[in-house]
């Protein structure tokens, strides 16, 4: 069975206890590779190399940087077939969606950065007759970076990739749950001839491995995505140590529709804001509010469509869902089900796990699902799912629908679907969330600000903001 390695100081190697977990294809519910059980021994080592080569990197001319991330990106392009099928095989999705998807936003991440850091600049700021200042943006030095399983290899980079171009020097964490894709992404890093010790990335458990990235004194910035619970744990750890830090955490998205909407635009939209990846998209809207003039009618659309929907073998062409991405996540999922009858919600379309018959019999597939009939403020519609689970309920009212909206510890992502420009551009503003979509969804443009507010994360990644978090800003004042 195949050993995945630790990436450490340009070499692949075996974590130093030599113990190994084992990873579980979520499709057939079988291990099919080991991931390695990595510890503080292995950060320490992985953050010396990261501290041996930062002088160089960091004075490395930005062409030079820049040329390197490029062949990155090239070769992720190149090997995009292989990359796609790892990444479904680690977490369940279809093959198709990491072709179309991850893989290439995996690839626009690095050429993103490697371009963006061109014409990255700081500003000089003059006092009248007295003196100049002006503002250098230096790297921080060695950084941490942990992401987690529902985008793998897109999420991974989207870290790396800025991080490496202002020229830090990263020790990353890959989820435990997904990690085939970013042990592929450290031999295309080693054919692209990063220098050694630039990237470390460190395989392992998240209260071993990951802990002792946070933890270690000589990490001075960590950019994190994952869960809310396990931010605010890493926050504990970081703040005494004064640490920068992007926490890119949950959330529980609205989807607002109003009844003078594009009805068929938004349908065919809802459908993937609500099961794309399985529901497991941070930015997937898990609570629907529909304007009660359409109610009825976008309910039964919207239900018959998601009974067609074929959950099925990532690797077949016509699956438009797959596995969730593990046996224990399966679990949570169908439990919140559950919770959801016993506040009295009812199922209108899936409710269950699918067992799927063949190569499949055995993986960790959910029926998509629907329900109806749920209070705003109830469990259900408070807490995070990240499965294939929706809730709809009427509203009549803008404020009625605010309410509701903003009723959640969450503000991650929301969308509006509208064609009444006022009334979009109003509750936009008063919607408490990091993104808002009016009349599309996942629509990204990599220079915009990303990221939540509230339980959703604090910092912000995407464009110049994060070359801004990954440097530190120095004034110079000179007194003529
Ligand atoms: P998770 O918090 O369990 O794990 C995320 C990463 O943190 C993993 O690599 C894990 O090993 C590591 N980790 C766990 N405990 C740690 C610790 N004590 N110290 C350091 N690292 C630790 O999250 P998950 O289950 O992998 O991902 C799902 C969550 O991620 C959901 O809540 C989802 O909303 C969120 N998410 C947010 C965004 C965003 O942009 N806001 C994007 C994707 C996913």
């Amino acid at each position: 069975m195949q050993q995945l390695q630790n990436y450490i100081n340009g070499a692949l190697v075996a974590p130093q206890s030599n113990q190994y977990i084992d990873n579980y294809e979520p499709a057939t519910g079988k291990v099919y590779s080991l991931i390695p059980d990595s510890g503080e021994e292995d950060v320490n080592a992985a953050v010396a190399a990261a501290e041996a080569a930062f002088p160089s990197w960091s004075m490395t001319p930005i062409g030079e940087r820049s040329k390197i991330l490029m062949r990155i990106a090239a070769l992720i392009e190149e090997n995009l077939e292989r990359l796609a099928l790892a990444e479904s095989i680690d977490n369940g999705k279809p093959v198709w969606l990491a072709k179309m998807v991850d893989i290439p936003r995996a690839a626009s991440n690095f050429h993103f950065y490697a371009t963006a850091i061109h014409h990255y600049a700081t500003g000089a700021h003059a006092m009248t007759n007295q003196a100049i200042n002006y503002t250098l943006r230096d790297a921080i030095g060695v950084v941490g970076c942990i992401s987690p399983w529902n985008l793998p290899l897109y999420l991974f980079s989207w870290k790396i990739a800025p991080a490496l171009a202002a020229g830090n020097c990263v020790v990353a964490k890959p989820s435990e749950v997904t990690p085939m894709t970013a042990y592929l992404l450290s031999e295309l890093c080693i054919e692209a001839g990063l220098p050694k010790g630039v990237l470390n990335i460190v395989h392992g458990l998240g209260h071993s491995a990951g802990n002792a990235i946070v933890a270690h004194d000589n990490v001075k910035a960590i950019s994190f995505t994952g869960g809310t619970q396990t931010g605010a744990h890493i926050a504990k750890i970081a703040a005494p140590k004064f640490k920068k830090l992007s926490l890119e955490l949950g959330g529980k998205n609205p989807n607002i529709i109003f009844a003078d909407c594009d009805y068929d635009k938004m349908l065919t939209t809802t459908m993937r804001s609500s099961f794309a990846n399985q529901g497991q998209i941070c930015l997937c809207g898990s609570r629907i509010f529909v304007e009660r003039p359409i109610y009825e009618r976008f309910k039964r659309d919207f239900v018959a469509r998601v009974k067609q929907l074929n959950v099925g073998d990532p690797n077949k062409k016509d699956s438009k869902m797959g596995a969730v991405v593990s046996k224990a996540h399966q679990e949570k999922v169908l439990s919140y089900i559950q919770l959801a009858k016993e506040e009295g919600g009812v199922v209108l379309a899936g409710g269950e796990a699918l067992e799927i018959e063949g190569r499949c019999k055995g993986g960790y597939f959910i029926a998509p699902t629907v329900i109806e009939g749920l209070e705003y403020n109830c469990r259900t519609n408070q807490e995070e799912i990240f499965g294939p689970v929706v809730t709809i309920m009427p509203f009549d009212t803008e404020e009625e629908v605010l309410k509701y909206a903003n009723s959640v510890q969450y503000g991650l992502a929301s969308t509006l679907w509208t064609t009444n420009v006022s009334r979009a551009t109003k509750m936009a503003q008063q919607i408490h969330a990091g993104i808002v979509w009016v009349n599309c969804w996942l629509l990204r443009d990599l220079r915009t600000p990303f990221g939540g507010v509230k339980a959703s994360g604090v910092g912000r990644e995407g464009g110049f903001h994060a070359l801004d978090f990954f440097t530190e800003p120095k004034n110079v004042c000179i007194e003529y």
